[in-house]
Formats: C-alpha cells, structure tokens, sequence
C-alpha cells in the first residue's frame, strides 16, 4: 500500500491546522491543548503516538483503559491520560487511581463517590463537569439550568477542585452555540478550562475558547467501533 500516512505524519500535518486555527483566532499557542483519543486504539498504535512525542491522552472506558495504559505509563511516566466516558460509580476506584483528569463528572451520586475516594486515596486529580449542552434525553451531563447550582455543591459542599466544563454537541446540529454556551457557563462560574471540539468541528471550538480539542478520527483514522 503506498503512501499510507504515519501516525508522526499524522499528528503533524494535525498539529500544524490547529495551530492555524489558533492563529486565525488571535489566540495564545499554548492556550489551546490537542488531546490523542485513543479509545479502540491498541497499545501499539498508542506506543507510536507516545513515541513521536505526544503525551495527553483521552479514554472513554475505564476498563479498556485499564488494560492498555498502567504499562504505557511506566515507561512513559509524563503522561497526561484523562477520561472523556460515562464513569459508573462501581469503577470511581479505579479511574481515581488510573487517570490525572475525569472530565466527565454529571450527577451527584458521583461526585458523592467521587469525593469520598479522593479523600481516601489522597490522588491529587482532577474534574471537570459535563454539560448536556443540546439537553439530549439520551445524553449524559447536567442540564445548563442546573449547572450553576450543580457547580456551587460541588466546591461548597464537597470541595472538589472542579477545573473546567466538557460538551459533546448533539449530532447533526451546528457545534458552534453549544460550544458558546459551554464557554458563558464556564465564565459565569469562574472556571478556566473548556473541553470542546472533535475532528469535525475543532476549529470551531478553538475560535469559541475551547482549551482542550478532543482529537480521535483526525489522528488515528476511522475507527472500526467507537
Ligand atoms: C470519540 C470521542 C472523541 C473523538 O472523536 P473524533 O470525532 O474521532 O475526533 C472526542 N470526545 C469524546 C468524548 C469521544 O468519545
């Protein structure tokens, strides 16, 4: 086969549009972080990505994550691995000792468990709320009404360091208002980081603040199953 990209091609040719897109939109380099997601990618694949430098890493299921990454992380120790799936709370163990960042945090039994196995293990990591920004019936994330609120428990009640927002936009719709949306709840509640934006539609979200793009399809290709 001829001419078939590596993933260091890849992740090149990606880096250089968004740093395009970070350009056009007036914006500080180094405001706007790209993360791999690697779910359905083996270690392999995974290996080659760490190997041409790459070290923030997205995974939507803990279990698979489990299997993949304790060893990648030994050897490749500054890595940067966060959850971007649904997390049940049967699996708040070991996501809390697995990953730096759950991005995922939408309903309040878990940040009951969440805080309760921080506390125990002391793991210094760290959370960001979904939000159901298009408020799909079959979607996860707490409803924009209730974010403010939903945040006030979450540090006052609990004191959980809840960093930044994350928004998965409904399929088939213009990503842009979801993403506007996302970005004045995160200013209302004073928080910095805005998880937005996928191979589809990053430049969007970077013109719209995002300061992590959540890049699958654009680096490693069409995934067989998501
Ligand atoms: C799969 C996934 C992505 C990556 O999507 P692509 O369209 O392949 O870039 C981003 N965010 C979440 C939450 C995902 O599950």
């Amino acid at each position: 086969m001829p001419n078939v990209p590596t993933i260091l091609q890849r992740l090149t040719a990606v880096r250089e549009d968004v740093a395009r897109a970070v350009k056009r939109a007036g914006r500080d380099p180094a405001s706007v972080r790209l993360m791999c997601v690697s779910k359905t990618q083996s270690a392999e694949i995974i290996e080659e990505t760490l190997a041409a430098g790459h070290r923030l890493f997205g995974e939507n299921r803990v279990q698979e994550a489990q299997k993949k990454w304790p060893d990648l992380r030994l050897r490749y120790p500054d890595t940067e691995l966060h959850l971007i799936g649904p997390l049940q709370t049967n699996k708040v163990k070991d996501a809390v000792a697995l990953f730096d960042v759950i991005q995922t945090v939408d309903r309040m039994r878990l940040v009951e468990a969440l805080a309760r196995e921080i506390r125990s293990s002391g793991r210094a990591i760290r959370l960001m709320v979904e939000v159901n920004t298009g408020a799909e019936p079959q979607k996860a994330g707490v409803l924009p009404s209730e974010a403010d609120e939903f945040l006030r428990v979450c540090g006052e009640t609990y004191g959980l360091p809840i960093t930044g927002l994350m928004c998965i936009p409904p399929a088939g719709e213009q990503a842009s208002p979801h993403f506007a949306l996302l970005w004045q709840i995160a200013r209302r509640n004073g928080l910095s980081e805005l998880s937005m934006g996928m191979s589809g539609d990053y430049e969007q979200a970077i013109q719209l603040g995002a300061t992590c793009i959540r890049l699958g399809t654009a680096i490693f290709g069409a995934r067989i199953s998501v």
